[in-house]
């Protein structure tokens, strides 16, 4: 067996504590704290003062000016044009990064103040509910934030600077309206030092240089997360594919990347194929991979510019942050508490890469797994594992998140047969691309296209229910039975 269902190194790996799990069911709203004050936080049970209320972002347009040398920001402007969604006098950002110069709201100079992560901007004219309105803020100077793998968001080498955090790292290196609920497009135009270059999210639309500078702009029209958001600028050498109908792959890598390491992506574009098939159309109009000079075992699926540390580039892995692009990044989440719906589908798409490169006797190993965690289930529980439906947001990226999320979606697969469980995948990216979902309409939309009742199967794998009563058919009830 080359691979196993569980080999992979998986988006961020580190240690976490143990935390006791928040069990909320709504979709986060936010709370005012008065009729014209934009909340705090957006309302997520994990993380509070995430993203916020009163207005929803349409476009970012970031303006960076880099010293790579330095680490820092010689000078930024983010301009954010927004939709206000009450009468606001006051509203807040997420922000934690340098010295700020300047705030405008359409143009006139606001008053800002900062606490903790939060910018707080008293625009000079009300905003009436419904109006557009543009907020740009200059800045300059080092992030800085902190050591935390979930929030530091700015990472610097002795050649290069780049940018991932999950879910929270953005707000290091500019304001940002910061949860998945509020998606939006970016324009991102970074200047630096030649002979450097800078790749990010989106499509490279424009290079323009002076005598000491080349500056990229990179437009990324279908709309993101901002946990997705990254770029990565120093020395590069780049690499192109072309994938499905001509899709553009731009692949960029330190200087001293190894013949070894570039053949982990020769595969990509027959990758995407492949997972067309099972998941439906690529939902981008691009797609790309960055590796960066960095020793850190971990990747980020930014979307269509996957950001790996060097010891994480392997087939396998570039199979997960593929994945991704469909199932967390296209589809995202309503909720952090929905995590398996992204770490448990892209891991999954690492066993169905290895069916398709190895044949399906591979999958016999996974049937047994599934059928030991049932068996373990029969009782009572998982044996003291986390549920991977409510992990809470200290064991967010726990590896059973990971992995039994993996596992639930394969016995799903032997419960209803491959025809009606891919149907459902192919349906969840249609039915929720570019916007969000949740777990519950996941099971609703299992149990629309297969007829079958799914409350108990789905309280067993993801909520560590007993799987005593619980009924096995088609090949789960096969599989399990010998
Ligand atoms: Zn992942």
């Amino acid at each position: 067996m080359r691979r196993r269902l569980l080999m992979a190194l998986l988006c961020f790996i580190m240690a976490l504590s143990v935390a006791p799990g928040l069990a909320q069911d709504a979709t986060p709203v936010a709370t005012p704290v008065s009729p014209t004050t934009g909340a705090s936080g957006i309302g997520d049970p994990y993380y509070p003062e995430l993203g916020n209320g009163g207005y929803q972002v349409e476009h970012y347009t970031l303006d960076l000016d880099l010293d790579i040398d330095a680490g820092s920001i010689n000078t930024a402007t983010a301009s954010l044009d927004a939709v206000a969604l009450q009468v606001l006098t006051i509203f807040n950002l997420d922000y934690r990064g340098p010295e700020i110069d300047q705030v405008t709201v359409d143009g006139a100079a606001a008053e800002f103040s900062r606490e903790d992560q939060e910018l707080v901007i008293e625009p000079a004219q009300l905003l009436e509910a419904g109006a557009s309105f543009t907020v740009a803020v200059t800045y300059h100077g080092m992030p800085g934030g902190g050591d935390s793998m979930f929030t530091r968001g700015w990472w610097t080498t002795d050649t290069s600077i780049f940018a991932l955090g999950e879910p929270s790292g953005s707000e290091a290196w500019y304001p940002v309206n910061g949860h998945p609920l509020d998606k939006a497009s970016y324009t991102m135009r970074i200047t630096v030092p030649k002979p450097n270059a800078a790749v990010a999210n989106g499509t490279l639309t424009d290079v323009t240089s002076t005598a000491t500078t080349t500056t990229y702009t990179w437009e990324a029209s279908d709309e993101m997360a901002s946990y997705l958001v990254t770029f990565h600028a120093g020395p590069l050498v780049v690499e192109r594919q072309t994938g499905p109908d001509g899709l553009p792959i731009i692949n960029a890598y330190p200087p001293n990347i190894t013949p070894d390491e570039r053949e982990q992506f020769a595969r990509v574009p027959e990758m995407i194929e492949h997972f067309e098939t099972l998941f439906g159309p690529y939902p981008f109009a691009s797609f790309g991979n960055t590796v960066v000079d960095e020793d850190f075992p971990a990747a980020l699926e930014t979307q269509t510019m996957v950001i790996y540390g060097r010891p994480a580039v392997s087939e396998t892995v570039v199979a997960h942050e593929l994945a991704h692009q469909w199932f967390g990044n296209s589809v995202s989440l309503e909720r952090w508490q929905d995590i398996w719906l992204n770490e448990g589908f892209a891991t999954y798409a690492q066993t169905l890469w290895d069916e398709y490169l190895d044949g399906p006797e591979i999958l016999d190993v996974v049937d047994q797994q599934v059928c030991t965690a049932l068996d373990a289930a029969e009782a009572g529980g998982a044996g003291g594992q986390i549920q991977i439906g409510d992990p809470g947001p200290d064991r967010l990226l726990d590896f059973a998140v990971y992995g039994r999320g993996a596992l639930t979606l394969h016995a799903l697969r032997l419960q209803l047969g491959d025809d009606t469980f891919f149907d459902i995948l192919r349906e969840w990216n249609e039915r929720y691309s570019h916007g969000h979902a949740s777990t519950g309409e996941f099971i609703t939309l299992a149990e629309e296209l297969s007829g079958a009742e799914l409350d108990q199967f789905f309280d067993v794998w993801l909520f560590n229910a007993p799987s005593a009563g619980l009924e096995l058919i088609g090949d789960l009830a096969a599989a399990c039975d010998e």
